[in-house]
């Protein structure tokens, strides 16, 4: 048994396409796993952007009812051996829009999915840097319809460096507008000014967020508004932003006084699982159990839950 593994976590950033189960791709495919496997997972560093293409072809899988139902059952069933005990999971509901489902028929699917599976799961919904501005409120419409039933956000992914958050002004706004609280993928392949941005918007959490070590004056702005960072270490290499592990900022963030929450992206894509992350972050930066369960009550209070719910979960996290 790995290190960590019986450690009870909470998973704050996993993208449902990113996470695939090979096994059950093969059984839709007719493909043997092995095979499944190079198609699904990174095979060699690059930048976002070439991270992003990885994307495709689990997307091109998610087209109908029973498959967006049976990817998230089983991504929970995954989660929950991993000892997590509670998640919230994330996807882009319009990219799997393309054959016959709306945006409804997705969400619903999914949702299914997890009330079908015995983990704690809430769902966010990306929008696109890429898509236009009325696609992207017809993401937060839906999210509103759809919140306190299962849905309990909205996020912004895509390609930072290309589509600066500042240009996203209006549609937190209107996020804002409609009730629908938000998290926003901000300082990864971008700078600090998109963390910056993603604050000033009112961002609950800031995904990724590992550019804020470039600029004191962000750092000490998480710090003051209390805002964590869904830090993930080993996607973070694998978009290139750090060469090496022992290159992450991590610790430096760490030890600023910025709050962060550890999380795997995308399991399938990157490979790994949250005990995985643990693992390495043990490994290379010397963090302890006492810190993991620290990152996981830190991710409790961050999360999208109740007072009564967020209670529940941190009796869990003692046991
Ligand atoms: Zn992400």
């Amino acid at each position: 048994m790995k290190k960590y593994e019986n450690l009870k976590k909470v998973e704050l950033h996993c993208h449902l396409d990113g996470s695939l189960d090979p096994v059950r791709v093969s059984k839709w495919t007719r493909k043997n796993v092995s095979e499944i496997i190079d198609k699904l997972r990174l095979q060699r560093q690059g930048d976002l952007n070439d991270y992003l293409k990885m994307f495709e072809y689990p997307i091109s899988l998610l087209h109908n009812r029973q498959r967006l139902k049976e990817a998230a059952e089983v991504l929970c069933r995954d989660l929950k051996k991993d000892s997590v005990i509670y998640a919230e999971i994330r996807m882009d509901p319009l990219s799997h829009t393309k054959k016959d489902l709306n945006v409804k028929d997705v969400v619903e699917a999914v949702l299914e999915g997890i009330n079908n599976s015995t983990l704690k799961a809430k769902l966010i919904l990306c929008m696109k840097r890429e898509r236009e501005e009325a696609e992207n409120k017809m993401v937060i419409d839906v999210a509103k319809k759809y919140l306190k039933k299962g849905v309990a956000a909205i996020d912004l992914s895509g390609s930072e460096g290309d589509y600066p958050t500042r240009c996203f002004k209006n549609l937190f706004l209107y996020a804002k507008e409609q009730g629908v609280p938000f998290v926003i993928h901000a300082g990864e392949a971008g700078t600090s000014d998109d963390i910056n941005c993603a604050i000033s918007f009112g961002a609950s959490r800031i995904g990724h967020g590992v550019k804020a070590i470039t600029s004191f004056e962000v750092m000490e702005k998480l710090k003051k508004y209390d805002i964590p960072l869904e830090i993930c270490l080993t996607s973070n290499v694998h978009t290139g932003l750090y060469p090496k592990y022992s290159d992450h900022p991590i610790m430096r963030l760490v030890d600023s006084g910025v709050k962060v929450t550890i999380n795997t992206d995308n399991r399938t894509i990157s490979n790994t699982t949250l005990t995985d992350e643990y693992n390495l972050l043990n490994k290379y930066f010397g963090f302890t159990i006492t810190d993991f369960v620290e990152m996981n009550r830190y991710a409790v209070k961050h999360a999208f839950l109740s007072d009564k719910e967020k209670e529940e979960l941190l009796k869990q996290l003692e046991k």
